[in-house]
């Protein structure tokens, strides 16, 4: 497939949106917001953007999105995560919030997935990680983020900021802890593009 014919989706119920919008048209791609499930059956690929996961959960539920959206990934969806993204995009979640108010796993990729894990420590913070595959630092904004405690065999770890697995890949699924979106470096978007087409 070639860029000029992908569309990819952001799902558009709560978060940074726009920034991921940016970035894929940036990339020469059609992206759409995504919030009913007309427009998530119209995409090649689904972008999970940062927010708050709990949050998300729930309109996921109002809209009545969470099972086409789980169904749409069980099928093969390629799909790419940042920050609360990620959290979602895991088939476990660890700290998943109150009773009644949890993040629901969409179990697109065989991990396990602390929520607020930095946040425990520091709220937010950024520094320059060396990504796998990319042949400069990517400079990762990290705010009240998760990181992955254990990943499958499956899964490519791409990223770690102290030590913590913070960028991961499985098939056609990327998830990051961190904001790529947030600083104007398009090589993340990019390779989830490359992926989406088969070129990478
Ligand atoms: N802590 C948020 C959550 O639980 C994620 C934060 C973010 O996306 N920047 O969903």
């Amino acid at each position: 497939m070639s860029t000029g014919s992908l569309r990819i989706g952001v799902l558009a119920l709560q978060g940074d949106t726009r920034e991921h919008l940016a970035a894929l048209r940036e990339a020469g791609v059609d992206a759409i917001t995504v919030r009913r499930r007309s427009e998530l059956d119209s995409v090649d690929a689904l972008i999970i953007p940062g927010g708050e996961s709990t949050t998300m959960t729930h309109l996921l539920r109002e809209f009545e999105l969470l099972e086409p959206l789980r169904a749409r990934l069980a099928e093969g969806m390629p799909a790419y995560g940042s920050c609360a993204g990620m959290i979602l995009l895991a088939s476990e979640i660890l700290d998943a919030g109150s009773v009644g108010r949890e993040a629901a796993p969409l179990k697109a990729m065989d991990m396990t997935v602390r929520r607020n894990a930095f946040g425990r420590q520091v709220d937010s913070f950024e520094g320059d990680i060396e990504f796998e595959g990319l042949d400069d630092p990517v400079h990762a904004v990290f705010i009240r983020a998760p990181w992955v405690e254990r990943v499958g065999p499956d899964v490519k770890v791409l990223a770690r900021a102290d030590g913590h697995i913070v960028a991961v890949r499985q098939g056609r699924v990327l998830a990051t802890a961190f904001h790529p979106e947030i600083t104007g470096d398009r090589r993340v978007h990019r390779l989830f593009v490359d992926i989406v087409t088969g070129n990478a």
